[in-house]
This record gives structure tokens, C-alpha cells and sequence, in this order.
């Protein structure tokens, strides 16, 4: 059986104070819980050592670590500070640092590296923008930065990878893939899999939906045979529609 997993990215949201209320708000939702999904929230880094003192049913990824181990790299937090946190998994790829932080797949290849090798469980984020969907080139688009980011990996290390489709033309934009769409990319994306690593790890890999998904569409997208769950933006930054769309399983 693959895990079910809904992780919220907070993106650049929240100080430390509204941050680790948000953090206890969620928390306490997951006593409401109508199913075995996996929580994961994905705070400002700032936070992290923080709120993970307020966790106990829900796990703590970041949005992005370095793609270098230590050193002089003003600014940048490296997978051993994320480690040392609690941080259980690493957000990698997502659309926003390929688009404004010109983030490409051989970088991305090398953050899912380090966080392999620190035993953080990378969220590793493909998808197309409208232009590529629209001149029908969405499948190719994704098959490239599913190959180039991960494609390197021996069997036993992709199976700790989750990987997230998030169609950029639907991330908070308030549009959503169709549920066809979720499912013919998600089927895609395993088949994809399958071919390289055999119908078993394929089988063993959550692969999350993410883009404008909300309580109201999270139940028909869910319910897809290859949706595993979802990586969700501005609906992760209230407690009551995280846990709803968590049980819309
Ligand atoms: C995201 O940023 O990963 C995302 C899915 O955002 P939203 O849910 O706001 O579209």
C-alpha cells in the first residue's frame, strides 16, 4: 500500500509567533482525523526548530535546502542544519525556485542527493506551465524534469522520494487540473517509473497532486487512482481546511 500524504507549504508565510500557532492549530486537527494520511507541514525554515517542539502527529519538512554541504554560502541552509531540526523531509523543486531562483535539474539532482544522504525523504515537484500544455507538450516537459532530477537514483534510494505533479498554470491561481488531468499525469508519471525501476517501486511511490487544491475538490481529486494526496499552498495556512482536505480521503 503507498502512504497517503498531504504536506502544506507555507511559502514565505507567517512570523514565528503566528507560525507556531498555525503549527498548534494543525496539530490539533490531526485528533480529527479520518484516515491513515501522513500530515506534513513545510514552515519558513526559520521556524522549524521551534515548531517542532509543538508537533507530535504531524512531521515537519522545509521548502528547499542547498545544494552544497557547508561552507561559504551566505544565506543558504545546508541538509545537516535542516537534520538537526527534525525536519523529516525536504521540499525540492518546487515551481517557484525553477522559475524566480533559476533553479535547474542538475541542482535539484544534487539537493536530492544530499538529502538521500542525510535520510531527509525529499518532495520532489514536476510540472508544466499553460504554454507547454497548450502546444501539448506537458508530457515530455514532465518526463524531463522526472528523469533529470531522479532518474540517477539506485531502486532502494527512489523509493524514498515523493514526488509531487504541481501543473504551474494551477498553483494559486485558484485553477485546478481537472481530476481527468491529475489522473492521466499521475498514471503518466508511474508509468514513467515502471519502465525504469519495475511495476514494484512504481507501485510504492506517493506521488501528490498539487495546485489550487481546496476542501471542495480535494475529495475528486483524492479519489483517483493514482493521487496519493496533495502538496497544498494557501489552503495550508488554515488549520480547518488542512485537516478537511486531509480527510477528504
Ligand atoms: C504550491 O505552492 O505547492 C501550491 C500547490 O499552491 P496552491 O495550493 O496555493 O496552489
Amino acid at each position: 500500500m503507498r502512504q497517503k500524504i498531504v504536506a502544506g507549504n507555507w511559502k514565505m508565510n507567517t512570523d514565528l509567533d503566528s507560525g507556531i500557532a498555525l503549527a498548534k492549530a494543525v496539530n490539533d486537527s490531526a485528533s480529527s482525523k479520518t484516515t491513515d494520511a501522513i500530515m506534513i507541514i513545510a514552515p519558513p525554515s526559520t521556524h522549524l526548530s521551534e515548531i517542532q517542539k509543538v508537533l507530535t502527529d504531524v512531521k515537519m519538512s522545509t521548502q528547499n535546502c542547498a545544494s552544497e554541504e557547508k561552507g561559504a554560502f551566505t544565506g543558504e541552509v545546508s541538509v545537516d542544519m535542516i537534520k538537526s531540526t527534525g525536519a523529516e523531509y525536504v521540499i525540492i523543486g518546487h515551481s517557484e525556485r525553477r522559475e524566480y531562483f533559476n533553479e535547474d535539474s542538475a541542482t535539484l539532482a544534487k539537493k536530492v542527493d544530499l538529502c538521500l544522504s542525510r535520510s531527509l525523504r525529499p518532495i520532489f515537484c514536476i510540472g508544466e506551465v499553460l504554454s507547454e500544455r497548450e502546444s501539448n507538450e506537458h508530457f515530455n516537459v514532465v518526463f524531463s524534469q522526472l528523469s533529470d532530477g531522479l532518474f540517477h537514483l539506485s531502486e532502494d534510494e527512489l523509493k524514498n522520494i515523493v514526488v509531487a505533479y504541481e501543473p504551474v498554470w494551477a498553483i494559486g491561481t485558484g485553477v485546478t487540473a481537472s481530476s481527468d488531468q491529475a489522473q492521466e499525469m499521475h498514471a503518466f508519471i508511474r508509468l514513467k517509473i515502471a519502465e525504469n525501476y519495475g511495476k514494484e517501486v512504481a507501485d510504492s511511490i506517493s506521488i501528490l497532486y498539487g495546485g489550487s487544491c481546496k476542501p471542495d475538490n480535494a475529495k475528486e481529486l483524492f479519489a483517483n487512482q493514482d493521487v496519493d494526496g496533495g502538496l497544498i499552498g494557501g489552503a495550508s495556512l488554515k488549520a480547518e481546511d488542512f485537516i478537511q482536505i486531509v480527510n477528504a480521503f
